[in-house]
């Protein structure tokens, strides 16, 4: 029964145009004991059992311009089609009888708020965990199979009780710290012996207020080195590593440095600032 209607409700989150969904018992908050208490969604909304939580890919040649008002263009897109596949299966769940609602893919009303508390009522990236979407990356991400970081999510929850699907149970971090290397903030620190490091979120929304300024919000480039994804085979970029370590100190260097010329040329419309950070 279980498994009928996953599959259901699966290919509606589909027919909407979610590309990755997963199921999560509330329950599995408290067996891993890793989100505090306040966070965990049945004591956000009690009558919860599952958290639905729904994907959609960032596309990574889009990404590879950031920062740019091309990517901003494909964020705001991404998160606009995710709150409305979100709301509508919640929308389904209700029309079945079964109580439900969704949590929206970011959760602060600008990004100054988030310098002075840089914490979501709610974190997708944990639901995901526990939906078995992926694993969480050394840059605090959730890695998946599919797209490694480059997914965006939003959450239903529901107070029907549904199995949970398989937690991945390898890392898919490799550890490279690629992701530190090129982050502007440095907002990264290797914990020893932990795969997650410690985040100076603070760092990242400050950064994050200074490009939204020039109309060039989010940052993103944390994700968009990332090696994880199978989607760099569909874009033919699973050797870029070098590519993307070198590219601040070469456009500094030489703003018509040819590797760079189709990047910089999106950067250097609509937003302010044309250089990467
Ligand atoms: S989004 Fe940008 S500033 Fe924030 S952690 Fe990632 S690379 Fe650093
Ligand atoms: S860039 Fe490397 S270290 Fe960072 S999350 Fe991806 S695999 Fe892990």
């Amino acid at each position: 029964m279980d498994t009928e209607i996953k599959q259901e409700l699966t290919q509606f989150a589909r027919n909407l145009g979610a590309s990755l969904i997963g199921f999560a018992p509330v329950t599995r908050w408290d067996e891993f004991n890793e989100v505090e208490i306040p966070y965990r969604p049945h004591n956000i909304w009690p009558e919860a059992k599952t958290v639905i939580v729904i994907g959609v890919p960032v596309l990574l040649p889009i990404l590879e311009t950031t920062p740019s008002i091309n990517y901003v263009e494909q964020y705001n897109t991404a998160n606009i089609l995710l709150d409305q596949i979100a709301y509508r299966l919640a929308v389904h769940l209700n029309d079945r009888g079964h109580g439900s609602m969704f949590f929206p893919r970011d959760g602060y009303g600008d990004i100054k708020i988030l310098i002075e508390k840089p914490k979501a009522s709610f974190s997708h990236v944990f639901a995901g965990k526990y939906a078995g979407l992926g694993t969480i990356g050394f840059n605090h991400t959730l890695l998946t199979e599919q797209y490694g970081p480059r997914v965006r999510y939003a959450s239903v929850f529901t107070s029907l009780a549904l199995e949970g699907g398989p937690i991945l149970t390898r890392e898919l971090c490799t550890q490279c710290r690629d992701c530190q290397k090129v982050c502007p903030s440095q907002a990264f620190t290797p914990r020893e012996g932990q795969v997650i490091s410690a985040m100076d979120k603070v760092a990242c929304a400050k950064h994050h207020a200074q490009i939204r300024d020039e109309r060039r919000f989010p940052c993103g480039i944390c994700i968009k080195v990332c090696p994880i994804g199978k989607d760099r085979l569909l874009y033919n970029s699973t050797d870029k590593t070098q590519l993307y370590l070198e590219e601040k100190a070469a456009i500094e260097e030489n703003p018509q440095d040819p590797r760079y010329s189709s990047w910089v040329h999106v950067r250097e419309h609509g937003s302010r600032g044309g250089r990467i950070c």
